[in-house]
């Protein structure tokens, strides 16, 4: 469900919480992929534009800074996100309860109604379907092998034409289930004639909720077509269907929450079971692949401590970078599991790209890298460029860390090319450098660097 939408914003989420600067390039970035993917996702336009106005500005407040920001700019991003995905609402069950359940053509309705039937059954709730979708003769039918499948009881009456005789047939009987769910026909678009049947319908079924079903798959075209129900009846949520077949998803659920429709419930295949309820936060946090707000939280603490990086900051700015920072950052990276940590260190190098597998061998190199670091001398420490002079030291330092020589030499490699960027911008203000040295130095980093 919505995987890409999923899997861009834990990557922004990432990329927030392991910056050590948030310069303009990184929150441009970070902007641009959240609009791409919102947009792809088929959210409206200006709701993408007014998110990231406001993730833009929170960024550049020059007023919030270093840990501060990145949790203040990971909350609005979260809140901003819940707000846009609507609000919830649960349904409680009193005695006696009938849903009517209301929608296009091929919406999803009598599917739903057996996914619903399932859903309360298993929670105890003694539950029927009854059919008064009277316009197509094998409607009632479905709806019938779909409840007996799962063992709920249907009724229906297929040779009768007219709702309110079905439910006058059936109403004593109806009167013993705590939950009676009433399907009912679509059209294939919201005309007079559908309205005056539900509202009909409405009048002598005298429903406790009206749900609307929308398939996902018509993205924010929901919006008209949830506004238009809502004004036609007493709507009181919608169940949006079809999540697992669309990429537009995001469209549906966010124009539901533009009208100030409650989604009930999601619909997320074909099967009965396939049923969620809807709650925005929680939803979100499966977006996000976190538990909630504080998870995400957490997230940031864990990437680097406050005073790891309040210390990067200060010796980077002063233009010191000993093997000890490398080292630092290796941990770092170690921790968090691969080296584009590293050059979200470097401001502006976060859209460098490196493939996946190059990160994986990384990953072993720095093992390597680590355990040679713990072989130097306080004086190599300090002046690595040493061993470049001396290649008994190389030896020594592989020899004492159970490494190769070519460990050691690619390890103050790395270090140099590291160093030299950094030189290079030192002096340069946090969110100061342009673009068009950052693309340099970008582009002559990912060419740089050897995996
Ligand atoms: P109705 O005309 O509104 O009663 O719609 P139906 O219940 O007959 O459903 C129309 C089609 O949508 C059927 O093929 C269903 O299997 C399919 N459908 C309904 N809900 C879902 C869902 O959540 N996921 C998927 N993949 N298909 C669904
Ligand atoms: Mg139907």
């Amino acid at each position: 469900m919505l995987e890409k939408l999923s899997s861009i914003l834990k990557k922004t989420t990432d990329k927030i919480a392991n910056a050590i600067f948030l310069d303009k390039n990184l929150v441009d970035s970070i902007v641009k992929d959240l609009q791409r993917a919102l947009l792809e996702a088929d959210v409206n336009v200006s709701l993408v534009l007014e998110l990231t106005k406001k993730i833009k500005q929170a960024a550049l407040d020059e007023r919030i800074k270093g840990i501060e920001k990145k949790e203040h700019i990971i909350k609005l991003l979260h809140d901003e996100l819940v707000a846009l995905l609507g609000t919830s609402r649960e349904i409680k069950l009193g005695k006696h309860n009938v849903f009517l359940m209301v929608g296009l053509y091929g919406s999803g309705k009598t599917t739903t109604i057996s996914k619903l039937a399932l859903y309360y059954a298993k929670r105890g709730v003694k539950v029927c379907a009854l059919g008064l979708d009277v316009h197509r003769p094998a409607a009632s039918e479905q709806l019938k092998q779909l409840c007996d499948s799962l063992n709920v009881k249907c009724f229906i009456s297929p040779d009768e034409k007219s709702p309110k005789k079905i439910w006058n047939k059936f109403k004593d009987e109806l009167k013993e289930y705590q939950l009676v769910i009433v399907d009912t026909a679509g059209r294939h678009s919201l005309d007079n004639d559908l309205i005056s049947e539900i509202k009909e319908i409405s009048k002598f079924t005298n429903p406790t909720e009206t749900i609307l079903v929308i398939p996902a798959d018509i993205g924010q075209a929901a919006k008209s077509q949830a506004s238009a129900f809502k004004k036609a009846t007493s709507l009181s949520g919608i169940i949006i269907t079809r999540m697992d077949s669309t990429a537009k998803a995001g469209g549906a659920l966010t124009a539901c929450a533009e009208v100030k429709a409650p989604v009930l419930f999601i619909g997320t295949g074909e099967k009965p079971a396939d049923l969620e309820t809807f709650n925005p936060e929680s939803f979100l946090s499966r977006l996000l692949g976190m538990g909630d707000l504080k998870a995400l939280m957490e997230k940031i603490h864990s990437a680097m401590s406050k005073e790891d990086i309040e210390k990067s900051q200060a010796r980077i700015r002063e233009g010191k970078f000993t093997m000890k920072e490398f080292e630092t950052q290796l941990e770092t990276m170690s921790g968090l599991g691969s080296i584009d940590k590293l050059i979200s260190l470097i401001p502006g190098l976060s859209s460098a790209k490196i493939p996946e597998e190059a990160m994986e061998k990384q990953q072993d190199k720095i093992k390597h890298w680590k355990a040679a670091i713990k072989s130097f001398t306080p004086e190599e420490i300090e002046n690595p460029e040493i061993l470049e002079k001396q290649t008994s030291r190389i030896q020594r330092i592989a020899k004492g860390s159970g490494t190769t020589t070519s460990d050691v030499r690619a390890l103050v490699k790395q270090y140099k090319i590291i160093k030299e960027m950094i030189k290079s911008q030192s002096g340069i203000e946090e969110g100061k450098l342009d673009q068009k040295t950052m693309l340099k130095l970008a582009k002559k980093f990912s060419k740089k660097i050897k995996f």
